[in-house]
């Protein structure tokens, strides 16, 4: 094993505080890190250290913070969303807790620090809670359009909740109102006044796509037909952006991330910076799925936190989540889309975030 030093460098280095630094370095002896700088800077300390580029990134382990591991059995798909949504409704027997395996598995081969997985199967939060290995939050998935059932859903998920976060261990318990066209605003509203009470976190899909925005502004549009079977006499087409609905039901805040977020306009990302929500992208999903590109400089204007996720092995190729960041590199800022990988995974997921300095074992060095 050699002792002397040798100084690791990339396109971006970020130690999991400050900020990503280009021209960055990290000075290596043997097994562990003894400093993380700029590189002039750190070939002033080490005068002999040999300089070694290691690639895009150098990192602690990055977070995927949006996933459905149970959905890991069925074939990427891509087209248009209200075909996907059929899809995965179509496929539901390729779906439970032997492909949730699968992706639990992809996961820790790829060597996550966290995630954050939506689970639409009891036996799923069951697996979860008892082997993961890893931190992060797993958030069960609500779903009920008809306004008139929001009490029954409530009444039936809730001890169920209780029951499972009090088997916490590695994981989280939290609950996910699966989209603001498919869960009812009384069932929503219930479920968030529930989670602040007992400190559930929550994701909630939102203004994914078009088609979306269609139907809560106009109720019309692709998705009316689909979901009318479901919605009951007392449904109320809200009227208004996704985002807007959200914030008139009183139902934003820290306690809740937005998954997607794409069809936006900078009235409501101001409206998510007000109320401290926190967002997860899913670039290559929006883009298999026609949702539209996510507005990376409005976030960035009003300081909304932005994670990154893949979402599930249905509509992204596969579960790494350095490849959405990758997939976008050059087109945003690489110390922008590092930081979101990172430090913004675990901050939705309500974690620390680990740092390399002095002392940090190379095993937990993430090189991209
Ligand atoms: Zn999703």
């Amino acid at each position: 094993m050699s002792l002397s030093p040798q100084l690791w460098t990339a396109e971006v280095v970020y130690a999991g505080f400050g900020t990503p630094m280009k021209n960055g370095a990290i000075a290596v002896v043997g097994q562990h890190v003894v400093g993380v700088g700029g590189l002039e800077e750190l070939r002033r300390a080490f005068p002999q250290a040999e300089i070694i580029p290691k690639g895009r990134a150098l990192t602690p382990a990055p977070v995927n913070a949006h996933t459905h591991l149970d959905l890991s059995a069925l074939p990427y798909f891509r087209g248009r969303y209200l075909d996907f949504l059929n899809y995965v409704i179509g496929n539901a027997e390729k779906r439970g807790l032997e492909a949730a395996r699968i992706g639990y598995a992809e996961l820790r081969r790829l060597g996550v620090g966290a995630f954050g997985d939506i689970v639409a199967r009891d036996e799923v939060m069951d697996f979860l809670l008892e082997e993961s290995m890893l931190p992060g939050v797993a958030y069960r998935e609500v779903i009920g359009a008809n306004p008139d059932t929001a009490q029954e859903i409530f009444d039936t998920v809730k001890p169920r909740l209780l029951a499972w976060k009090k088997r916490e261990g590695n994981l989280r318990v939290g609950i996910s109102p699966h989209t603001a066209h498919t869960v009812s605003a009384p069932l929503l509203q219930r479920l968030v006044e529930f989670a602040r009470l007992e400190g559930f976190p929550m994701q909630i899909h939102l203004a994914e796509s078009p088609a979306e925005v269609e139907y809560l502004r106009y109720d019309r549009g692709p998705l009316l037909p689909f979901l009318q079977p479901y919605r009951g006499p007392h449904w109320k087409t809200p009227g208004v952006s996704p985002v807007r609905y959200l914030a008139d039901l009183g139902v934003l805040g820290p306690h809740l991330t937005l998954v997607h977020a794409v069809q936006v306009a900078e009235e409501d990302v101001q409206i998510l910076a007000q109320s401290g929500c926190k967002v997860v992208s899913c670039p290559r999903s929006n883009e298999g799925l026609a949702c539209g590109e996510f507005p990376w400089e409005v976030y960035l204007k009003w300081g909304v936190e932005v994670a990154l996720g893949t979402d599930s092995r249905a509509s992204s190729p596969d579960l790494n989540v350095k490849n959405e960041a990758l997939h976008l590199w050059g087109k945003v800022d690489p110390r922008v889309l590092v930081r979101s990988a990172t430090r913004a995974g675990y901050r939705v997921l309500g974690l620390a975030m680990p740092r390399l300095s002095r002392g940090t074992p190379i095993a937990e060095v993430h090189i991209w």
